[in-house]
């Protein structure tokens, strides 16, 4: 395929996923270096015995030619590729290793793979089937967060319930709590930003006796991009990039409020103090005053109360 301006001007990020069996990931890895240093891509990539999981910037006639290159190995032959706008710039490095996981739930052995995908997952639903599905069954309905917590404070379906999760580590405690078992004869549909959370977290979920489980097809992004602000969605969504947030729409609905003032905001801050760092809901008045730019703990508060002394 000839190469255009277009292809080295234009730079783009690839976000994928693919879950399948890989023997040898190691050798994948070293593959992938090797292939992502040839055409200076920058980025993320976690291999598994499990599958692959990369977010990639470069060029776009490069960014095309990996898709080309990796959808070789046979595993890889379906994979889909986001594309999405954004350059290499936006990862300065390349990162690419071999992890237990692909994502941390921490259950390595539990989880299986096979060519076809995760074995046992939830049914798969795209955007229209899951508002077919709420018109058809109604509140029996139930939306289930598979992001962390935090994710949810500025976005989620609409009456969706929301685990007390810090990090995907955290889930398996959390279905096993007993907190949850009123769902296990329900249909629930599991979401997260692009999918491939709840391709494991179903799975596990299905494993402790919830019974009809599903998960949003290319998660919130697939469906905000069918119906924005006008189906089932609500608020902005969180994103793992400089801009943390992203909404569908100007329509779309101001969930987050700033945990000391309660003012509107959808915009997160690490808290002040440089041991905790955890990114807490802030309005623009209260982030830029260390008094008040903490995470809420007591501990943390008298550290920006310290701040605010020293500096002031
Ligand atoms: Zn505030
Ligand atoms: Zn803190």
């Amino acid at each position: 395929m000839a190469t255009t301006a277009t292809d080295i001007l234009e730079s783009r990020i690839l976000l994928y996923y693919c879950f399948t069996p890989i023997e040898d990931p190691v050798a994948v890895m070293l593959w992938q270096r090797t292939l992502c240093e040839q055409l200076g891509l920058t980025g993320r990539i976690l291999i598994s015995k499990h599958g692959i999981n990369g977010t990639v910037g470069g060029s776009l006639g490069n960014c095309k030619q990996y898709t080309r290159k990796t959808r070789e190995y046979p595993g890889f032959k379906k994979m889909a590729f986001k594309w999405s706008e954004g350059s290499a710039k936006d990862f300065p490095k390349l990162s690419v290793k071999v992890r237990d996981e692909i994502v941390a739930f921490g259950t390595p052995d539990e989880l299986k793979v096979d060519a076809n995908g995760v074995v046992g997952g939830g049914v798969h639903l795209k955007p229209e089937a899951v508002n077919k599905l709420v018109e058809e069954r109604g509140d029996e309905v139930v939306f289930f967060d598979g992001r962390n917590a935090m994710e949810a404070q500025i976005g989620k379906f609409k009456n969706a319930i929301v685990p007390d999760v810090n990090t995907t580590h955290d889930f398996i405690k959390e279905i096993e709590s007993g907190k949850y078992d009123d769902l296990k004869d329900k249909p629930v549909v599991t979401y997260c930003t692009g999918g491939i959370r709840c391709e494991i977290l179903s799975s596990l979920m299905k494993n402790r006796g919830f019974q009809e489980v599903y998960q949003v097809d290319g998660g919130i992004v697939r469906y905000g991009e069918k119906f924005g602000d006008q189906g089932l969605w609500e608020g902005s969504l969180y994103v793992f990039d400089k801009r943390m947030h992203m909404e569908f729409s100007n329509d779309a609905k101001q969930l987050g409020h700033c945990k000391h003032c309660e003012a509107p905001t959808n915009l997160f801050h690490n808290c002040v103090n440089e041991q905790c760092r955890k990114q807490t809901l802030m309005c623009d008045d209260c982030a830029s005053n260390p008094a008040t730019a903490h995470c809420g703990s007591e501990e943390c508060a008298q550290v920006g109360a310290q701040v605010a002394a020293s500096s002031g």
